[in-house]
């Protein structure tokens, strides 16, 4: 499961590209959403530069010893660099730095995956800049993250940057159940829960952490104390914040008459019948808006969580 990439097709043949024409940049930005299988392409790039069977056009026969060594973490000229609690140190850049100079010990290029760049503090970052402006000849960078603009704008321009996209969770729902054997409605539930990121999706569905189709307590809820409480929760599980906006868009469709087939939550829909009345469709629509700015807010921007999320709980109770 580790190795098998769903989606990312264009990233796929641009990489391949690259190793075909020998074009391989000394440091690459992956961007996109936790779970969507950043890790995942970045561990395939190296095997592409890695793996000894040379085919035209490159492609990674997952059986000769450099693929096998990847495919075992056994590899030497690969290495993960991940945050040591919720940090990147300083202190990795530097033993990053230390043996960065030497030369790869099987593989044409040493590869090196950091994860989650947007959790080095400035210090780190200035640190790994000076690596980012001269890399050695023969290594490749391979920076992820989740959040760019948590970025200095000269590291990122001095990466090459490919863009990973969460797949629409209808899509996401049929690959589970097609190749993956989940139940249609467990499968939309997981989509949904992981807002089309298939790494997120599987490590639920590895969990056994199924969201059921319980209706957010904020929805029902009027009275402002509680918002606190919930804005917790949403802390806790920021993952929840993209599926409440389908429950919003229910309502709002509820209270449309729209066809039935439109709703998502359909095991809920008697309950959320019964909220509907409480709604004007306004309220719903700014409920809508309110979520999107908030989670917009929280995924670009450095502002602080728990008071952005306090704030719309706040206006989602009232
Ligand atoms: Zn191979």
């Amino acid at each position: 499961m580790q190795n098998q990439i769903i989606g990312h097709q264009q990233v796929i043949e641009q990489l391949q590209h690259t190793v075909a024409s020998e074009r391989i940049a000394g440091a690459y930005l992956f961007v996109g959403p936790t779970g969507v299988g950043k890790e995942t392409v970045a561990r395939y790039f190296a095997q592409l530069i890695f793996c000894q069977q040379g085919t035209h056009p490159p492609t990674v026969c997952g059986a000769c010893l450099a693929c096998r060594k990847v495919n075992s973490s056994n590899h030497p000229d690969l290495q993960f660099i991940r945050p040591e609690g919720s940090l990147l140190k300083i202190g990795q850049i530097r033993a990053l730095q230390k043996q960065i100079i030497y030369e790869p010990l099987e593989a044409s290029r040493k590869v090196y995956i950091l994860t989650d760049v947007e959790r080095m503090n400035a210090e780190a970052e200035n640190c790994l800049l000076k690596t980012l402006e001269e890399p050695p000849a023969a290594t490749v960078l391979i920076l992820l993250t989740s959040n760019i603009r948590a970025l200095l704008p000269t590291t990122r321009s001095r990466c090459q940057i490919l863009q990973f996209h969460a797949m629409p969770t209808q899509e996401l729902a049929e690959i589970l159940v097609e190749q993956f054997s989940v139940a249609p409605e467990q499968a939309t539930a997981l989509a949904i829960g992981a807002d089309g990121a298939i790494g997120t999706a599987l490590t639920h569905l590895e969990k056994g952490d199924i969201r059921t189709e319980e209706v957010p307590e904020i929805l029902k809820e009027t009275d402002p104390l509680t918002a606190f409480r919930l804005a917790e929760h949403f802390k806790d599980n920021p993952e929840t914040l993209g599926e409440l906006v389908t429950w919003y868009r229910d309502l709002l469709f509820l209270q449309q008459g729209a066809p039935i087939e439109l709703i998502t939550h359909i095991h809920s829909i008697a309950e959320l019948q019964s909220i509907v009345p409480r709604y004007s469709r306004l309220r719903i629509q700014q409920a809508i808006q309110t979520v999107f700015d908030t989670k917009s807010l929280i995924d670009n921007t450095n502002t602080n969580a728990t008071l952005a999320l306090e704030v719309m709980c706040l206006k989602l109770v009232k």
